[in-house]
């Protein structure tokens, strides 16, 4: 790994730690309310299945709440309730036995419900997440400096923290989160200067796929390669599964957790011998289920491919009349017709494993 991460505290979330060494876990959100528990558990499974280590569920109401111990007794990935407003939705979500709760203690303004909060979370021993947004603020801190500056928010989230502290309270993860990438950046890198606790990164409303994803793993990215952060959410309107895939692939291109193949291609021109997209296409299809971190180089022709992919485990390159030369770690191998690619690729793989 070549990021040097920065020491957290190390915080128990149900049967993972995140904080402290641990490595950097991947969360998603359920995209229903918990009330609908075989969706939820329908689609936590299929989250699970992609490398979800952590699932969040919006618990707006009392129902939600009180669906809280049927889902979790379901699940194997550690469960945690988020909470707006409604101190005894967080008290009900502890007492279903949640792993995790989430708050804005911005939007619970009454102290004594806080420490109601608190007392519960302490009896059954788990954290509780400090989740600060750009839209909630305080309004004090917002008019000492001037607008929802990062330092502000790093004020807020310090005030709260000392709060719990206070209260001999410190099983704590912390979040800032602004739909801006640079306002996220700065606010988390202050922040990270100013606590110990583990930090929980992501943009919050990134957009849609392809736009949020790029979005995120700009602010999440710099981030991570700066040693700072815990775990991570990609926020996406798109399905969940998706925000996993694309959290993986931040951490696999900074060499932090390497989950599954990785494809290098290149971006052909007036040489290619082959459709790479298409094989690229065809390739992944294959081989991504398969769990072994390996890279796989597909390149358009033979004049720059097993040079240019060495590194790879495994590569290809088209070359005339249909046929592609499969190479391993850039010394060629054999010839192949480009439509049993694939198969060699998996039965180098198979030798790989
Ligand atoms: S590998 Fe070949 S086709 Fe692809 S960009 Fe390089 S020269 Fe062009």
């Amino acid at each position: 790994m070549l990021v040097e991460r920065r020491k957290t505290k190390k915080i128990r979330v149900g049967n993972i730690y995140i904080g402290g060494g641990a490595p950097i876990i991947v969360q998603s959100m359920a995209s229903l309310s918990p009330v609908y528990i075989e969706e939820v558990y329908k689609e936590i499974r299929e989250l699970e299945e992609v490398g979800c280590e952590l699932i969040r569920v919006a618990v707006p109401d009392k129902e939600s709440a009180e669906a809280l111990g049927e889902l979790k007794g379901k699940i194997n990935i550690p469960l945690v309730a988020d909470i707006h407003f409604d101190y005894r939705l967080a008290i009900l979500a502890i007492e279903q036995g949640v792993d995790k709760i989430r708050i804005n203690p911005g939007n619970i303004k009454d102290k004594n419900h806080l420490l109601q909060i608190i007392k519960r979370a302490k009896e059954r021993d788990i954290a509780i997440r400090i989740g600060i947004n750009s839209g909630s603020m305080p309004l004090d801190i917002v008019d000492k400096h001037g607008g929802v500056t990062p330092e502000a928010m790093v004020d807020a989230a310090l005030r709260y923290i000392d709060f719990f502290e206070a209260n001999d309270f410190g099983n704590l993860i912390i979040s800032i989160k602004a739909s801006d990438v640079i306002t996220t950046v700065k606010a988390n890198r202050l922040l990270s200067d100013s606590t110990h606790y583990p930090l929980h990164l992501g943009i919050t409303e990134a957009g849609p796929y392809v736009e949020g994803s790029i979005k995120s793993a700009i602010g999440i990215g710099i981030l991570l390669a700066e040693g700072i952060g815990d775990t991570i959410r990609v926020s996406l309107t798109a399905s969940p599964t998706k925000e996993v895939e694309v959290a993986y692939n931040i951490l696999k291109f900074l060499d932090i957790r390497r989950r599954g193949p990785e494809i290098i291609s290149c971006p052909t021109c007036g040489r290619k011998e082959v459709d790479v997209e298409n094989l690229v296409a065809r390739v992944w299809n294959k081989v991504k289920h398969i769990d072994l971190p390996i890279k796989i180089a597909i390149m358009g022709c033979p004049v720059n491919g097993p040079g240019e992919a060495k590194d790879a485990d495994i590569g290809v390159a088209g070359t005339r009349d249909g046929y592609a030369i499969i190479f391993r770690r850039g010394k060629i191998l054999k010839r192949v017709k480009s439509e049993e690619v694939e198969g060699e690729i998996l039965h180098l793989i198979e030798g790989i494993e």
